[in-house]
């Protein structure tokens, strides 16, 4: 297994590209040092647990508080979670009170997983349970103080329900998880995946830019170099041309999700560029697939229950 490739991006404040299954530039978790607190951002999936542990384990004895901040339970966000408080206990997780429990007993986060993810799961490894004495549950407005910065959490569901967001003061870096979109190459794409809701998500996105944060650090993948207004409205602007793409194949009463998908990859280059790059990256296989069809499924389920 791959080392943790650790970047220094701010005072204070790093990105660790976990490199899960030898696959670089995928997954960031952000380690953020206070005074006497360390705090990693989403540690990733538990294929690199160990190596992230590793990597704490010597800096355990510097810090008086080391937190775990998930900004939601997917399993390539928080699958390391079990272990490492396991190896480092003492370390505390923080988390919506939504997640929570799936966090206790991984057992039907687990089965999500394997339906949504096939394969791609079992390489990312089924997540150990975390005992419920580590667990601070974070809901919105919620401050975590870590000695001159504060960690504010805000709920930005859409992605998923649970889904909450990190902006660390100073320096106004928004933590955005997967709540606004993937990042590649300059470009935006929306976390679609099931179950996905779009006035929840659009919501969460007014919400973040009133927050107006200086950067915008996202997992999949690093710190958005852009404007961070332009980003979020690329990230608007695609799942609405998206959902017009999907609208029209509805319309001619196309909605096999397999030839959806492969339409709008035909109508949306920049989706095209993005499945490109999934297959230089195992861990990234199917993403694109699975936001459209995510998005598919949320237009079909909003047309029956308008009907
Ligand atoms: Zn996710």
């Amino acid at each position: 297994m791959g080392a943790v490739r650790v970047e220094r991006v701010g005072e204070g404040l790093y990105l660790a590209d976990l490199g899960p299954l030898d696959t670089y530039g995928w997954m960031s978790a952000y380690i953020v040092i206070g005074t006497n607190t360390l705090v990693v951002v989403d540690p990733g999936p538990r294929a690199s647990a160990g190596t992230l542990a590793k990597l704490l384990e010597s800096s355990l004895s510097k810090f008086e508080k080391i937190y775990l901040a998930l900004t939601h339970i997917h399993i390539d966000h928080s699958g390391a979670v079990g272990d490492i408080v396991k190896l480092l206990p003492g370390v505390r997780v923080l988390v919506h009170p939504r997640g929570a429990k799936h966090l206790v007993d991984p057992s039907r986060l687990w089965q999500a997983s394997l339906e949504v993810l096939g394969d791609l799961a079992k390489d990312l490894g089924e997540p150990k349970p975390t005992p419920p004495e580590a667990i601070v549950p974070v809901e919105d407005g919620t401050v975590i103080d870590l000695g001159g910065l504060k960690l504010l959490a805000v709920y930005t569901p859409g992605h998923s329900p649970h889904h909450v967001s990190y902006l660390l003061e100073p320096p106004g870096v928004l933590f955005a998880g997967d709540s606004i979109a993937n990042y590649f190459n300059g470009r935006a794409y929306p976390v679609t995946v099931h179950p996905f809701s779009a006035p929840e998500y659009l919501s969460s996105l007014r919400r973040m830019i009133e927050l107006r944060p200086n950067r915008i650090a996202v997992s999949h993948y690093g710190i958005v170099a852009d404007a961070p207004e332009v980003f979020v409205q690329r990230a608007k602007d695609k799942l609405h041309a998206w959902i017009y793409l999907i609208e029209k194949l509805l319309s001619r009463g196309v909605q096999d999700p397999e030839t959806v998908y492969l339409e709008v990859l035909k109508e949306d280059l920049e989706l095209a560029y993005a499945k490109n790059l999934e297959d230089s990256m195992p861990t990234f296989r199917g993403s694109t697939y699975r936001a459209i069809k995510g998005l598919l499924n949320y237009l079909l389920s909003k047309e029956s229950s308008s009907r």
